[in-house]
């Protein structure tokens, strides 16, 4: 009875007298503003993390001397410029105490590595947190933006909206997503071999890799998949940094953005959640501001554990013999034989056929050493929004 009783007190003071408050976060640079659409986008993003996530205050504010020693570069600097969610302003860099004493998070952009830039020429942006006390969470990030990359220059429709989702991505690393270790262990799960097979029925062998810190997030992603034997929620390659992009797609932490746009889905609310050492959560997530945009993740919905644990040619040869009503898209499959599709907000009717089928490599593969490029079946043309429907007779019969 007794136990019961303190159990009972724990579960309603789980943090103490902890309180938490509308994470407050800023961008300051050594470097001037970006192009104005871009720097608008980056406040767009603060505006974002200012209301998706609850922190508690630190007891440990950070001194301009953290500033010079973690972050050497900003020893040259006197002005540097601020964005917060709302503002935008230059201030003399002693000026800036005041704002690491309010801020719960800031981030510094630091100098690009043109060759490395140059070398990668995917790379966008990349963003690391910078804890200062052992087990409560980074206060400070570094980003670096590969400016001569961006892909605006090869496709100037690209829309804005690209550039959010990278800052909400990379800060999202800042914060630890995919880069802070667990050092207890305790959510660390064993690579696992397997075989993929290739259409032509060769089996080639490879690797798969499980983020940390998936306590929340794997029970979600079980239900999302129909598959409740689901080890782990599978990286991106051994560094565990990113969701695996061929299994999560348009998720906003998997290794590429769509210039159709990625989703903070509620696997992601699950993995920064559980982002944490030492005893505290460090990160809480308001879920009512997260749900409209979470709730339209619905990349591989049901596709089963045939999807997560084989290759495409084997899950689409097993889902059109046992769920031949289940709907594979983006993959080809007999399952969409006489189904057409529309656009969200249109009633004319798009027929697939055989022809609208192409081979393409899958992103995201041959990260691991000696990886081979895997390709999948994938409908031509698909839009990234889109609803199947039946296909009307035809005509006069
Ligand atoms: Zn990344």
């Amino acid at each position: 009875m007794i136990i019961f009783f303190i159990f009972i007190l724990l579960c309603q003071f789980p943090y103490g007298t902890a309180q938490l408050t509308p994470m407050k976060i800023a961008v300051v640079s050594g470097y001037g503003s970006l192009e104005p659409e871009m720097q608008q986008q980056l406040q767009n993003s603060l505006k974002w993390f200012q209301s998706s996530f609850l922190v508690e205050k630190s007891k440990n504010p950070v001194e301009i001397q953290d500033i010079y020693l973690r972050i050497p570069e900003y020893q040259k600097f006197s002005i540097v410029l601020v964005q917060t969610p709302i503002h935008r302003q230059n201030l003399n860099f002693q000026d800036l105490k005041k704002l690491l004493e309010i801020a719960d998070f800031t981030v510094f952009v630091v100098g690009q590595d043109p060759k490395r830039c140059q070398r990668d020429q995917d790379l966008l942006a990349e963003a690391l947190p910078i804890v200062l006390v052992p087990d409560e969470r980074p206060p400070l990030a570094m980003m670096s933006i590969c400016l001569q990359n961006n892909p605006r220059h090869q496709n100037p429709s690209l829309d804005s909206r690209f550039f959010y989702d990278l800052f909400r991505h990379e800060i999202l690393h800042g914060l630890g997503y995919g880069l802070i270790i667990d050092k207890s262990s305790i959510t660390h799960k064993p690579s696992e071999k397997y075989i993929w097979n290739h259409s032509n029925g060769l089996g080639q062998p490879e690797n798969r890799h499980f983020l940390d810190f998936d306590t929340f997030a794997l029970e979600f992603t079980k239900n999302h998949f129909s598959c409740q034997k689901m080890k782990g929620v599978e990286a991106d390659g051994e560094r565990k940094n990113h969701l695996n992009e061929y299994i999560f797609r348009n998720e906003l932490m998997t290794t590429h953005l769509e210039a159709t746009g990625n989703i903070f889905s509620w696997i992601s609310v699950g993995i920064i959640e559980r982002t944490f050492n030492g005893p505290n959560q460090w990160y809480h997530i308001n879920r009512t501001f997260i749900a409209p945009e979470a709730d339209q993740y619905t990349f591989g919905k049901n596709f089963g554990c045939d999807f997560l644990q084989k290759s495409c040619h084997d899950f689409i040869k097993i889902t059109e013999k046992r769920s031949p009503t289940l709907k594979i898209a983006p993959f080809c499959s007999k399952n969409h034989n006489q189904m057409c599709y529309k656009l969200p907000d249109s009633q004319k009717l798009y027929k697939m056929s055989d022809k609208d089928c192409e081979m393409r490599r899958v992103i995201g593969d041959g990260i691991d050493k000696g990886g081979q490029q895997r390709r999948c079946p994938m409908i031509k043309h698909l839009p990234a929004k889109f609803n199947f429907v039946n296909c009307p007779p035809p005509p006069g019969g």
